[in-house]
């Protein structure tokens, strides 16, 4: 293993999927649905794979009906104009767009301030890329975790190359304000920095929250790269099809990057995401309420088991604090909960470069059928 990913091992999902296979334990932890999506978008898969669309390698950027389905979405939901030929590009899931994104984005030695605790993928890909992190920690402040605008602004120097975000944000569920998402524009802007911004849980805000994207905001749309995927929207995480919107320089960056990772992403399941993207509106309202009623019932069950609750306001995951049941370190906590209570999570610590700062963290995941979560509760309240 060479230098650059010599601090990366096994990452966290597998290390406590195999372990759930393991030793039998419901799997809280590696964010993934046990209900596939909507049947209609499976058949169109099947469909796709019978009429023989895209079994042969698809054109690189992407089929044409799923990038004009994804402008056609950002235009709908957003008002965000993008042109599909030369502003969309499909990639082999959310994953690889990040990758592309560094990789064709980044200079040796450019620095990339990113919100902590983040994504696993983030940290190796800006280390693959030859970048420097710069962890902007997200603090628990009544109930939520949040942003310290001074703290992100410090954190930009001279070798600021990009921002990496995240909203609605993997582990903590914490979905940016406008008020917080402006003043990230203005700095975007003022210090002239590109924006890298994760949007994969974009359909799962509570509460009567809103994602609004950052590329919405004045001066961002030629300096933002935004991604989204399938696999958290429509329930289908196998398929890896996610997509990028940039204007057409940075998208041209993304894409050449792209080209040498994977050339192209899998063909049948784009034509399907396609017709995905065109589901009534009524989908994507009874996907977040049935979320939504999932977070209420596994964020007060694990409150009644003893866990100090982090109520998410978007994603499928819900932070916990374990030291109310005397506890402190998140990671020995979660190698011992299968065997203690039979039950699989993972601990923030990993999402952190400031491990102690997430240390008596640990993220639950709820995008599961409800007799699931319900014995996960029953089982976590033996712990107390
Ligand atoms: N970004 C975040 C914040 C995620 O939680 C995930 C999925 N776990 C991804 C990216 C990766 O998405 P995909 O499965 O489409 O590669
Ligand atoms: N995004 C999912 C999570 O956060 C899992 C992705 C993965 O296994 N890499 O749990």
């Amino acid at each position: 293993l060479n230098r650059r990913l010599a601090e990366f091992g096994t990452t966290i999902f597998a290390e406590m999927s195999a372990l759930a296979v393991t030793t039998g334990a419901i799997n809280l932890g590696q964010g993934f649905p046990d209900t596939d999506g909507p049947e209609e978008v499976r058949e169109a898969a099947v469909r796709a794979l019978r009429d023989g669309r895209g079994n042969q390698y698809p054109p690189g950027p992407g089929v044409p009906e799923l990038r004009a389905a994804v402008a056609e979405h950002q235009f709908r939901r957003y008002g965000l104009s993008y042109d599909p030929d030369t502003e969309v590009l499909v990639t082999a899931g959310a994953t690889e767009a990040i990758a592309a994104a560094l990789l064709g984005l980044l200079e040796p030695g450019d620095e990339v301030v990113a919100l902590e605790p983040y994504y696993d993928s983030y940290a190796a890909c800006i280390a693959m890329a030859g970048g420097t992190r710069v962890p902007v920690t997200l603090r628990p402040h009544e109930g939520a975790f949040r942003l310290d605008l001074d703290e992100l602004r410090d954190a930009v120097t001279d070798r600021t190359r990009l921002l990496l975000l995240n909203t609605p944000h993997n582990p903590t569920g914490t979905v940016l304000s406008r008020e917080e998402l402006a003043a990230i524009a203005e700095l975007a802007v003022e210090r002239d920095l590109l924006v890298v911004t994760d949007e994969v849980y974009e359909h799962l805000v509570f509460d009567g929250a809103e994602h609004i994207p950052l590329a919405t905001f004045p001066g961002m749309r030629e300096r933002t790269v935004s991604i989204s995927s399938a696999g958290k929207t429509f329930s289908f995480t196998g398929w890896k099809v996610g997509w990028v919107t940039a204007a057409p320089a940075l998208l041209t960056a993304v894409r050449t990057a792209k080209q040498y990772l994977t050339y192209v992403a899998s063909g049948p399941f784009q034509y399907a995401v396609a017709e995905a993207l065109a589901l009534p509106e009524s989908y994507f309202t009874a996907y977040r309420a049935d979320m939504e009623a999932k977070r209420d019932l596994l964020a007060a069950g694990l409150a009644e088991a003893g866990f100090g609750v982090h109520r998410p306001t978007g994603t499928y995951f819900v932070t916990t604090d374990i030291r109310p049941l005397g506890e402190r370190d998140g990671i020995a906590f979660c190698r011992s909960l299968p065997e203690r209570a039979g039950v699989v999570a993972v601990p923030n610590a990993v999402f952190y470069d400031h491990r102690e700062a997430g240390a008596p963290f640990v993220r639950f995941a709820f995008c599961k059928r409800t007799p699931v979560l319900e014995e996960a509760v029953r089982r976590l309240k033996t712990l107390a």
